[in-house]
């Protein structure tokens, strides 16, 4: 996939949408369908999470399911049909404006809009212990899909209780010979259905409770161990392991926004109950870089659905009008408001 780039470094897009997913693709659907010409900077790793998925079966529409990646392809190819346009990269910095124009950064190039939707969405939670970073692509991963088929008969780990480490130890466990799923409490956190089908599986077993302490190399530098303590009594022991994956859930990915938009302690983008306006006006945020509750791809669909909606509405009735302040100094800028209207 190559990227695009816009000709005109001077022009003021209606909307940048900032993030590849559902999220994204979906407001960037809902946009191009209203004529206002998307800029979506979606991603080195266009496409998301669902990106590192492999059966999607809970997605209506798909009644046989479908692979995460290729219904990821579909959306993107939905809103390229409108006329989306796509800047395959990472954003590296944004400067948010309440109610100007909005800039986003790509190194040095800088791109400008009357409204931006955030969509950046979430990525892996970590432990925090020693090892799991050293040895991150030596034996600790927080893939599963992308890497449980180099564990082809190994005895491995997945930390966490939650449907993500369900999900994670069914596939791994096509390819380990032996699989625990290592949990601090002994209630999982999981649906009953998916913790029903992981504990079917006759090479996974649990560990609970258990938290991890240390994930430990062996003389070739790879895992060789984990570290446990135990969640009630304290005592530490040890499980052999060249494996280990941790799916303890997700943290938004709202760096690039920190502290010019409002977020809850979490860092989650805070906005207008009922709706997609954060505390900026002309600024949306949208899918799970807000949600941390639903985190499913079609409400963050239907989020990128409302984020469209709500900067189309906005640029009807709010945006401001072309003033020289925005370029001091400047030509005027020409700003096209296209019309309205799905
Ligand atoms: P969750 O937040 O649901 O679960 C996280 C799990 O990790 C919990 O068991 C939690 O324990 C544990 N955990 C968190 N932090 C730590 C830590 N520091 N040390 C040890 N354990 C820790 O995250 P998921 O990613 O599993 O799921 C997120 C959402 O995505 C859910 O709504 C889920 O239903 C959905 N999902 C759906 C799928 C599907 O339908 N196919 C697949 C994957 C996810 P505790 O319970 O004690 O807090």
């Amino acid at each position: 996939m190559t990227s695009e780039s816009t000709d005109n470094k001077q022009k003021v897009e209606n909307v940048i949408i900032v993030g590849g997913g559902p999220a994204g693709y979906t407001a960037a659907l809902y946009t191009a369908r209203a004529n206002l010409e998307p800029l979506v900077f979606e991603g080195f790793q266009w496409g998301g999470q669902l990106q590192n998925t492999t059966d999607v079966e809970n997605y209506p529409g798909y009644p046989e399911g479908i692979m995460g990646p290729e219904m990821m392809s579909q959306f993107r190819a939905q809103a390229e049909r409108f006329g989306t346009r796509f800047v395959t990269d990472d954003v590296d910095r944004v400067e948010l404006s309440d109610g100007g124009v909005q800039k986003v950064f790509l190194g040095d190039e800088e791109y400008r809009a009357k409204t931006v939707i955030l969509a950046m969405g979430a990525e892996p939670k970590r432990l925090g212990v020693p090892g799991e970073m050293e040895l991150a692509g030596r034996g600790v991963s927080t893939c599963g899909v992308c890497d449980g088929a180099f564990f082809k008969g190994h005895r491995v780990l997945v930390i966490g209780g939650g449907d993500s480490a369900m999900e994670d130890s069914i596939f791994i466990s096509k390819f380990a010979d032996e699989l625990s799923i290592v949990n601090r409490r002994d209630e999982f956190r999981a649906s009953k259905i998916m913790h029903d089908r992981a504990l079917g599986v006759p090479n996974i077993d649990t560990l609970t409770p258990f938290t991890p302490l240390e994930f430990v190399a062996g003389e070739d530098g790879k895992l060789a161990k984990v570290r446990l303590r135990h969640s009630e009594t304290g005592e530490e022991s040890e499980v052999e392991a060249t494996g280990a994956f941790v799916a303890i859930g997700h943290v938004p990915r709202s760096e690039v926004v920190k502290g010019q938009v409002d977020t809850d302690e979490d860092g989650y983008i805070k906005v207008d109950a009922g709706s997609t306006r954060t505390n900026l006006e002309g600024v949306f945020a949208v899918g799970d870089v807000v949600d941390h509750t639903y985190r499913q791809a079609v409400t963050a669909a239907g989020t990128g659905c409302m984020g469209a909606l709500d900067a189309e509405r906005y640029l009807r009735d709010s945006a401001p009008p072309v003033e020289a302040h925005w370029f001091p100094g400047g030509e005027p800028v020409e700003m096209d408001i296209a019309p309205t209207g799905s």
